[in-house]
C-alpha cells in the first residue's frame, strides 16, 4: 500500500483494527510516560505486528498528544506523518535481510548505532523484525544493549513466537500478543481500504472467498493477495490441496492420485508450503466430522467441504492427516522429495 497523503496516513492507522485495544492501552502508557524501553511484540504473520509498533512509535512522536481529547497518535501532525510514512530517520529496522537467521553483526551494528543521537525527534525506537531468529549468540550479544540502552532508545522486537527469545531477554520487555482479526472484520476492512476487493467481491464473490480464507486472518496478507501476481501461487497451491483431498476421498479409481501427486513441488521449500496448505484442508474435514458448524481454516465453501467429508470415514481422514504431518517432517529432514510423496500416498492408504 503507498503511504503518501492524508488519507494513506488514516488508514494505515486504521489497519489496527484487530489490536485496537492493544494499541490504546499502549498508547495511555505513553501519555503517561510509562511505556517499557523494550517491547516484545509476538504474533502470527500478517497479525499486524508491524502496525501495531508504528503506531506507538507515532504515538511517541505525536507532537499533539497531550491535547485534550484528541486521538493519540493523531495521525496529522509533523511527526505522525513521518513516523506512519516509513520517513523518520529516528526509527529504524533491523531484519534478517533474506537470510534464515539474525546474527552477531546486526546486533554489532546495533550496539554501535543506539549511542548516536536522535536526528529528528527526541527518540530513537529500533524495530527488530524476526527477533526470534536471532542467535543464541546474538541474543547474548543483544542482552548486554538492551540492559542499558541510552536514555533516548527503544526497543521493539517483532517475533512470531516470543518462547524463542532467551529468558533474559523476554525478562527485560514485556511480551504482547496482536491478535488475528475475524473475517467479517477483514472483509469489511479490505473492501473499505481498497477499491480493488470491493470490486473483487462484487464481481467474482468465489474468489474474493478464497482471498479471505488465504489470508488467514491477516490484513498484511489479504492487502499483498488483491494484487494477482501475489496471489496467484497461493490460489495454485490452495486447488492443488482441493484436488489431493477431493481425490484421496473418493476411491472409486486409486489410479487417478497419481497425476495429483505428481503436481506436488520437487523443491523442499515449496513442497513444506504446499503439504502445510494439505494439512489444514485435511484438518478442517476433521473438524466438520465432529460438528457441521466447526470454524474451518481453508475451505471457503462448507457445503463443498461438508460433502467431501462425508464420503470419508473419521479413521480414514485421521490417517490422512497424521500421513501429511509425516510427509511435513520428513520433508524437513531432507528425505527424498519423491519417495515422501509416495510414503504419504501409501500411509494413507491411497494407492
Ligand atoms: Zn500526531
Amino acid at each position: 500500500m503507498s503511504r503518501n497523503g492524508d488519507e494513506d496516513v488514516r488508514q494505515y492507522m486504521s489497519r489496527i483494527v484487530g489490536n485496537r485495544k492493544l494499541c490504546e492501552k499502549l498508547c495511555r502508557d505513553v501519555l503517561a510516560d510509562k511505556l517499557s524501553h523494550a517491547l516484545i511484540i509476538e504474533g502470527a504473520r500478517g497479525t499486524g505486528k508491524h502496525t501495531v509498533a508504528l503506531n506507538i512509535a507515532a504515538a511517541l512522536a505525536c507532537t499533539e498528544k497531550h491535547r485534550p481529547d484528541g486521538d493519540v497518535p493523531c495521525g496529522v501532525c509533523r511527526g505522525c506523518r513521518k513516523v506512519l510514512e516509513g520517513k523518520s530517520p529516528d526509527v529504524i529496522t533491523v531484519g534478517c535481510g533474506g537470510k534464515a537467521t539474525l546474527g552477531v553483526d546486526a546486533v554489532r551494528f546495533l550496539r554501535e548505532d543506539v549511542h548516536t543521537v536522535p536526528n529528528d525527534l527526541d527518540f530513537k525506537v529500533y524495530m527488530i523484525e524476526d527477533a526470534d531468529k536471532m542467535t543464541i549468540q546474538a541474543q547474548n550479544a543483544f542482552l548486554l544493549t538492551l540492559e542499558e540502552p541510552p536514555a533516548f532508545v527503544r526497543f521493539m522486537l517483532l517475533c512470531e513466537s516470543a518462547d524463542l527469545l532467551l529468558e533474559t531477554i523476554r525478562s527485560r520487555a514485556p511480551v504482547l500478543r496482536t491478535e488475528p482479526v475475524s473475517n467479517e472484520d477483514l472483509e469489511k476492512y479490505i473492501c473499505e481500504a481498497d477499491r480493488r476487493a470491493a470490486q473483487m467481491k462484487l464481481s467474482s464473490p468465489a474468489e474474493f472467498s478464497e482471498l479471505i480464507m488465504a489470508a488467514s486472518h491477516g490484513i498484511g496478507r489479504a492487502l499483498e493477495y488483491l494484487d494477482p501476481k501475489a496471489f496467484a501461487p497461493v490460489k495454485e497451491m490452495r486447488e492443488l490441496a482441493r484436488s489431493f483431498v477431493n481425490e484421496a476421498t473418493d476411491t472409486s479409481d486409486p489410479r487417478r492420485i497419481f497425476p495429483i501427486l505428481s503436481r506436488f513441488s520437487q523443491k523442499r521449500d515449496i513442497l513444506a508450503k504446499q503439504l502445510a496448505c494439505l494439512s489444514t484442508a485435511v484438518n478442517d474435514l476433521i473438524m466438520l466430522k465432529k460438528s457441521d458448524s466447526a470454524p474451518l481454516s481453508f475451505f471457503a465453501d462448507r457445503n463443498r467441504a461438508i460433502e467431501l467429508c462425508d464420503r470419508s470415514s473419521s479413521t480414514f481422514l485421521y490417517d490422512l492427516g497424521s500421513a501429511v504431518l509425516t510427509a511435513i517432517d520428513s520433508n524437513s529432514r531432507n528425505a527424498n522429495v519423491r519417495l515422501t510423496l509416495i510414503k504419504l500416498a501409501c500411509d494413507a492408504k491411497l494407492i
